[in-house]
């Protein structure tokens, strides 16, 4: 069977008159080889824990190298860079146009938003997505494409935009939603990556600096390069860039999400099928009291995907968006990695597409329906308080201190349980057992 897909890929390639430039490789998964790779700063692509294998892609001289540990080949499948996906997934003028005809469509319940450019100049689009209710709102964030060759994240990403606009009319679950919250996506968010890879190399991971890139997912300042979990080679597909906050895609992203404060976001990548929340570095994880890593587990659950940190399903990552997003701006955030090895950065279309779309939604769709979840919400004089800070009832020490948005609101996610809830600032007022069951409760 080996002997089979190796000729007829082989085969396959030549008929095209592509020299193949590196191959997918595919390994048993053990630690040694796992962090054989990941030492050499080899480019991992994906894992998969329901069939025990790990992903590489490799040149024949990195092959050779991984040979020489005796590591078990399974599979190997030559990839000419020049190959690049099917055609009907989206490159940046298709998200362009995407994004201006659903406003056309739905004026009354979206906005566009310019939130920056890229180093080539190309406008890096959001929209906001909200139903007409006055009520107070929560934000929801979700953004696809962080790296240009994961062409299926922004399927996911149009998907839900197409799905939450033309269904607030007709549907009363998505007229709930919006009515209660305000979604904000970026559908497609490395534009000058994805337009090499449509147009250079197929393969290609991070932005376009200096021809070699900067992977803008090792690029943002929480814990940049702090734990081997980027590199310093402008080569290595995790190229971190020459300083934290170095790329104007990364300064465009943190800078709109400083002005819009999401409680939950999604940053959607290809592939892997995993879940995976704060933090990078091992062994670091979010205080067991929080609910960052219980609504992960459901969220994981509700699409079957694998839950955990990216030091205990990958390897360690550092200038992540997620650890970023939760330190800086209490952001509840994960990423989905979605689709399996077996179908991989570029999956047919046709057969693939809808598929993986549709498995996606109940994840996406889970998080809508918790902002509705256990929580305290509301909205208060700033100068009266500045900080929430949340501890078991009678603990001398908060397991958690929020501080409130800039505008007086706050959303606090949290598991049920009985809390004491202090508000501090210039005033104190402090609630003591307070009981939190599976509904949000408005308080203020
Ligand atoms: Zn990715």
């Amino acid at each position: 069977m080996f002997r089979w897909i190796f000729i007829f890929s082989l085969l396959a390639v030549s008929m095209n008159s592509f020299a193949s430039e590196g191959m997918i490789v595919r390994f048993k998964l053990t630690n040694s080889i796992r962090d054989y790779l990941r030492n050499n700063e080899f480019d991992i692509t994906g894992i998969n824990y329901k069939e025990n294998h790990i992903e590489a892609f490799l040149t024949e001289e990195q092959l050779g190298m991984v040979k020489s540990q005796k590591a078990h080949v399974e599979f190997s499948f030559p990839q000419s860079l020049a190959l690049g996906p099917d055609k009907e997934y989206k490159n940046p003028e298709e998200i362009e146009e995407f994004i201006k005809d659903i406003h056309s469509r739905f004026p009354e319940l979206t906005e566009i938003k310019e939130i920056g450019q890229t180093l080539e100049g190309r406008k890096i689009w959001a929209i906001k997505i909200t139903g007409e209710s006055e009520k107070m709102k929560s934000v929801f964030f979700v953004n696809g494409m962080h790296h240009a060759r994961e062409v299926m994240t922004p399927e996911i990403t149009t998907d839900m935009i197409e799905y939450l606009t033309s269904r607030y009319g007709s549907d009363e679950k998505v007229k709930s939603w919006l009515d209660n919250t305000v979604v904000w996506v970026i559908p497609m968010f490395n534009l000058d990556g994805n337009n090499k890879m449509w147009n250079e190399n197929s393969m290609w991971r991070k932005n376009t600096r200096n021809g070699h890139g900067v992977d803008i997912n090792r690029n943002y300042p929480t814990a940049w390069n702090t734990c081997k979990g980027s590199s310093g080679s402008t080569w290595a597909q995790d190229y971190r860039g020459a300083s934290p906050a170095s790329e104007p895609e990364t300064q465009a992203m943190m800078n709109f999400v400083a002005s819009i404060k999401p409680v939950f976001s999604i940053s959607y990548h290809s592939y892997s099928e995993i879940v995976i929340y704060p933090f990078g570095c091992s062994p670091k994880r979010t205080p067991a009291l929080e609910a960052v890593e219980t609504i992960g587990a459901e969220l994981g659950s509700k699409i079957d995907y694998q839950p955990g940190t990216s030091w205990e399903l990958l390897y360690n990552v550092d200038g992540g968006d997620i650890d970023w997003l939760y330190s800086e701006h209490q952001v509840i955030p994960y990423v989905i990695e979605v689709n399996s090895t077996n179908e991989g950065f570029h999956p047919s279309y046709s057969k693939w597409r809808d598929v993986t779309v549709t498995r996606n939604r109940p994840g996406w769709m889970y998080l809508l329906d918790r902002l509705q979840g256990p929580s305290i919400q509301g909205k208060i004089a700033l100068n009266d308080y500045s900080t929430i800070a949340i501890s078991l009832p009678g603990a001398s020490k908060a397991f958690q201190n929020y501080k409130i948005n800039p505008d007086g609101s706050f959303h606090v996610i949290l598991k049920p349980g009985t809390y004491d809830i202090s508000f501090l600032g210039n005033k104190t007022k402090v609630m003591t057992n307070l009981k939190i069951d599976s509904k949000k409760q408005i308080i203020f």
